[in-house]
C-alpha cells in the first residue's frame, strides 16, 4: 500500500464538451474539477479518465495502481466497455479497491455489477434540496452539519432500487415532498463501494464545500485495507489450515 491514497476520477466527459451551458460550469471537465479540490488534500494523488480515451483512461496498469475510483456517467453508460467492467469488479472485490458512484453513476454498468442491482429510481426537475446526516457517527459524515442545502439539484427519488446498503449516511429532501438515499455505503469481497446522489451536470453541486468534504471522506473511506495476507482469488485451499 502506497503513503498516499491513490485517486482516478473516471466521467463519461461528453456533456461538457457538447453544451456550453454546461461547459460553463465545468471548463475543466466535472473530472477536472474533482480532481482540483481533491489534490488539495496531501495525502491524495489524483489522476483524471475518460469514456473517450484509449481503455477509457482505464487500462489494467491504471486499474491496479488506483486505490480508490471515483465514477460520473450519464448518457453513455452502454459505450462503457464490458472488460473494463470485469476488471474494476475484481479490483474492488479481490484487490479492495475502493469505488464512488456518483450521481447518475446509478446507472453505470460498474455500479451496477458490483453492488448486483438495476439501480433504479425516479427523477425529475432541479428543486431545492436539503441534505440530512443520519450518521454523525459516520467517518463520511465528519465535518458535516446536521442538515445543509443546495439551492438548486435534480430530483432523485425512492425507491431506489439498491441493496440493502450497510450504512446509509445522508437523506436528501426535495421541496416537491420526495425523500432519496443521498449517501450509502456497501461492501463487496475486500472492497468498499459509496453512492452518492448530489452532482447533476447542469448545476455547480462539485463547487459546494460540504460536498467536496463528503467527497474527501468518503475517498479516504473507501481506501484498500492494509491487508496482513494475500486475498485469495477465488482457488479454492487444498491442504488442511494447520499445514498452513
Ligand atoms: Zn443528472
Amino acid at each position: 500500500m502506497s503513503d498516499k491514497i491513490r485517486v482516478t476520477v473516471w466521467n463519461e466527459y461528453r456533456h461538457e464538451k457538447n453544451n456550453p451551458e454546461i461547459a460553463k460550469i465545468y471548463p475543466k471537465g466535472i473530472q477536472g474539477q474533482i480532481a482540483s479540490f481533491l489534490s488539495e488534500e496531501p495525502d491524495v494523488e489524483v489522476r483524471t479518465a475518460t469514456l473517450d480515451e484509449p481503455d477509457h483512461g482505464i487500462p489494467n496498469e491504471v486499474l491496479d495502481n488506483t486505490d480508490v475510483l471515483l465514477w460520473w456517467g450519464h448518457m453513455c453508460h452502454d459505450e462503457v466497455r464490458d472488460d473494463r467492467v470485469e476488471y474494476i469488479k475484481n479490483r474492488v472485490y479481490t484487490g479492495g479497491m475502493g469505488f464512488i458512484a456518483l450521481h447518475s453513476g446509478h446507472h453505470s454498468k460498474p455500479f451496477r455489477t458490483l453492488v448486483g442491482a438495476t439501480g433504479n429510481l425516479s427523477w425529475g426537475d432541479e428543486q431545492r434540496e436539503i441534505i440530512w446526516n443520519l450518521k454523525p457517527s459516520h467517518p463520511i459524515a465528519a465535518g458535516i452539519p446536521d442538515h445543509f442545502e443546495l439551492e438548486s439539484e435534480e430530483l432523485y427519488a425512492e425507491p431506489f432500487y439498491i441493496p440493502d446498503p450497510d450504512a446509509l449516511v445522508l437523506g436528501g429532501w426535495f421541496e416537491h415532498g420526495y425523500l432519496f438515499r443521498t449517501c450509502c455505503t456497501f461492501t463487496r469481497g475486500v472492497g468498499k463501494i459509496v453512492y452518492l446522489q448530489p452532482g447533476h451536470e447542469s448545476v455547480p453541486t462539485y463547487y459546494n464545500p460540504y460536498i467536496q468534504r463528503i467527497i474527501k471522506n468518503a475517498v479516504r473511506w473507501a481506501r484498500p485495507n492494509d491487508f496482513g495476507y494475500e486475498i485469495p482469488g477465488g482457488a479454492p485451499y487444498v491442504n488442511s489450515v494447520f499445514d498452513r
